[in-house]
């Protein structure tokens, strides 16, 4: 039951999550090519671009750092920054010792808990070799929730030179893409495609295909908004259980001020995932105080009342989504999942 529930409930909260963006493209038919100009703009001048902060993890030759930052901008819409390296022994326990490797998703795991604050992503890169449960080795692994990548160049660093800044260069861009939201791409010339030997790697294309590229310019501008920071590091510590570091952040960002109605349903999102229903009501509250037209937060906000199922709580799930059909009465989502609950 429990399932079925969720699944209906992800399908509601992503079209609420959605509905917004095809809207306004869709009402804007006759300016189409000047919102493209504009977004252009918006992309190469008017918004920051996120921060990749560049790291050592162990001991690696500064110029392999410098070349990090040179392909992530030379392809990439990032700024780039190399800061101050760690040493290996933090990450002792992610270390297997019969293995003699980096256990690369517990390694990701230590490195977030002393993430760079300013960085939307941290790439780490480290000389020792690294793998993944049932894998005998990886050249590299990143954490979409984190946004933290590790890139290994112990199995690519065989023969130095020229084809060792090429695989490094192919390896950076998929991880820091994995980090920007990309997801694999099995396409022949995409660098999201899986490469796992160095024959494939060598062959794989140097840059993303379009599509992914087009893509990472348009996720470059929303990660670069106020309380993005914020907001994915109270992703981290939900999904680690930490629910008091969580609301922490959150109050600090309510407190800064340093949001917007997307950011709040973001958050509210990432609370109701992790069934703290008190905190997704709370910011959504807000949200709605501030702007009772808010269709898609008064959605949000019935199924965190439905969810958390208080003495009451039927009852306001039920007003709220009553309240989002008048405000929005051909959304025949909402509609069918009234009728559920009526
Ligand atoms: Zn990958
Ligand atoms: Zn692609």
């Amino acid at each position: 039951m429990r399932r079925r529930g969720s699944t209906l409930l992800g399908l509601l909260l992503a079209a609420a999550m959605l509905v917004v963006l095809p809207h306004s493209a869709a009402t804007a038919p006759l300016s189409a090519r000047v919102v493209e100009q504009l977004r252009d703009q918006v992309v190469t001048t008017a918004l920051p671009r996120p921060l990749v902060v560049v790291r050592a993890l162990g001991p690696v030759a500064p110029d392999r750092l410098r070349a990090t930052c040179r392909s992530l901008l030379r392809t990439y819409p990032v700024r780039c920054e190399i800061r101050p390296g760690r040493d290996l022994l933090p990450a002792w326990s992610a270390w297997n010792v019969d293995r003699a490797q980096l256990d690369a998703r517990a390694a990701l795991d230590v490195l977030f808990r002393d993430r760079d604050g300013e960085a939307l992503v941290e790439l780490n890169l480290t000389g020792v070799d690294i793998y993944e449960v049932d894998k005998p080795y990886v050249f590299g692994l990143a954490s979409l929730t984190d946004r933290i990548a590790l890139v290994s160049l112990s199995r690519i660093d065989d023969d130095g030179g020229k084809r060792l800044g090429r695989r490094l260069h192919k390896l950076v861009l998929h991880e820091v893409g994995h980090a920007l939201g990309l997801h694999h791409h099995d396409d022949p010339s995409c660098v999201m495609r899986q490469d796992p030997t160095t024959e494939a790697l060598d062959s794989a294309p140097e840059r993303p295909c379009a599509a992914c590229h087009t893509r990472l310019e348009e996720q470059a501008v929303r990660l670069s908004r106020t309380g993005q920071l914020a907001l994915d590091r109270t992703r981290g510590h939900l999904v680690r259980g930490e629910h008091d570091d969580a609301r922490l952040v959150l109050a600090e960002t309510l407190h800064a001020g340093e949001f917007d109605a997307e950011l709040l349903r973001a958050f509210a999102t990432a609370f109701f995932e992790a069934r703290q229903y008190n905190e997704a009501i709370s910011v959504l509250r807000f949200v709605v105080k501030n702007d009772p037209t808010a269709a898609e937060a008064h959605v949000d906000l019935g199924l965190c009342y439905q969810m958390r199922g208080r003495e009451g709580d039927h009852e306001r799930a039920i007003e709220h989504l009553e309240l989002a059909l008048e405000l929005r009465p051909d959304w025949e989502l909402v509609e069918r999942h009234l009728d559920e609950l009526l």
